[in-house]
């Protein structure tokens, strides 16, 4: 039977990271995978997370499996977190699972949504990253796209938005980027998550919120105003966090889902119903990311550590949004590119188009996504003097 298998196309990203591995010209740039890179176009792992692993290696005394849940002091740090001292927690609705990544996290969200409501619609905004149609179409959810990111004004289509989700009726599910919106970097303001959760509130939708950068927009407490907001306004909703960036645990893959219900009684029955789906996936998550995030939140030390290791990072992203701009300007390029330093995250869309792209690797190996999504972190001041050149080329 596997002879009748049709090849399955590759995910666009992982064809980039491909070809820019075979590329042999020196002055190469990488602009396409999202994931962190410091001035040395190095992903290093954190000194917090290297002194949280010394202490694992010297305390941990078993490798039995965990439970469904995962590591229940991971899952509660990541609680707090991401709501606070929130009275969703203080109350007792919110059940948490620790999950393979963000990934595990928004495909245990699926199956969980499906027992939920099996005719639930997910509404993503368009464009989204790319993975969260398929994951919601993996668990046999209809997956619909609300006008989200506004090509001409390099912002967002708020009131487009607001009119299309308020013809989403109660039962759907609309997903939300907490901050740092993959692929445009564009987030809501405060203002507009009041009116996203009044409107939420009203009509009776359920609100996903996908927490994939926590502490890479603005700060850790005000990447998470927003979800806040929308905790204290409606009465369920999901949360699916992801430490991959954070922490940068990529590779450990570590994430959780959390579900708030409307009152504790009906968070058991939730806990029960994501541990099972959980079971029917891969019955426990790997352990190890999870600890390591628990030894560091758990001591204050190395949680100032990561805090301090976090904004280093947030800051760098943020410094070179604005360099961008000084650079470009030093080449004479006149375009309005202002809207790069608006934007929160690891990315941005430059808004050039197929050919300009083209051009950008051909001629100047200097490789980016086919929507211009780049990754920010992939400059650094051996480079961005020669990705500003080669832009103020292509533009011309
Ligand atoms: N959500 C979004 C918006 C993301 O960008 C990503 C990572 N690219 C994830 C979820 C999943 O992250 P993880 O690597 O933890 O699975």
């Amino acid at each position: 039977m596997f002879s009748h298998l049709q090849p399955t196309p590759i995910d666009p990203i992982l064809g980039l990271m491909a070809a820019y591995k075979e590329d042999p010209n020196p002055l190469k740039v990488d602009l396409g995978v999202g994931v962190y890179k410091d001035e040395q176009g190095h992903t290093a792992v954190l000194d917090c997370v290297k002194k949280a692993e010394a202490l694992r290696l010297k305390n941990e005394d078993s490798k039995t499996y965990i439970g469904m849940a995962g590591d229940l002091s991971f899952n509660s740090h990541i609680e707090k977190l991401a709501f606070g001292q929130h009275k969703v927690l203080l109350s007792g609705r919110v059940t948490t699972a620790h999950t393979p990544g963000g990934t595990g996290a928004l495909r245990v969200a699926a199956e969980f949504i499906k027992k939920a409501n099996p005719d639930a619609t997910v509404w993503v905004t368009n464009p989204t990253w790319a993975n969260h149609i398929s994951l919601f179409q993996a668990a046999g959810l209809t997956v619909k796209e609300y006008a989200y990111y506004d090509w001409e004004t390099k912002g967002l289509k708020f009131d487009a938005m607001m009119t299309e989700l308020a013809q989403v009726p109660a039962g759907d599910v609309v997903l939300v980027h907490a901050c740092c919106h993959n692929p445009s970097g564009m987030d809501l303001n405060f203002e507009q998550w009041k009116q996203f959760a009044h409107l939420a509130k009203d009509k009776g939708f359920t609100p996903l919120v996908d927490m994939a950068y926590q502490g890479f927009g603005l700060g850790l407490e005000e990447d998470s105003q927003g979800l806040r907001y929308l905790a204290d306004q409606v009465d369920e909703m999901l949360l699916c966090s992801s430490c991959s960036k954070n922490f940068g645990l990529y590779r450990e893959r570590i994430g959780a889902v959390s579900i708030v219900t409307a009152d504790s009684k009906t968070t058991d029955i939730a806990k029960s119903v994501l541990l099972a789906v959980v079971r029917s996936i891969y019955s426990m998550p790997p352990a190890h990311g999870a600890i390591i995030v628990s030894h560091i939140l758990d001591s204050q030390e190395l949680t100032a550590l990561w805090h301090q290791e976090l904004a280093v990072m947030r800051n760098r992203i943020n410094d070179y949004r604005q360099l961008i701009i000084d650079k470009f300007a030093a080449e004479g390029i006149t375009q309005d590119f202002s809207f790069i330093t608006k934007q929160h995250g690891m990315f941005s869309f430059l808004g050039i188009n197929k050919e300009q792209i083209e051009r950008l690797r051909k001629e100047f190996s200097i490789y980016m996504v086919g929507s211009s999504r780049v990754s920010i972190s992939g400059l650094n001041h051996s480079n961005i003097d020669y990705f500003a050149n080669a832009m103020a080329q292509v533009l011309k």
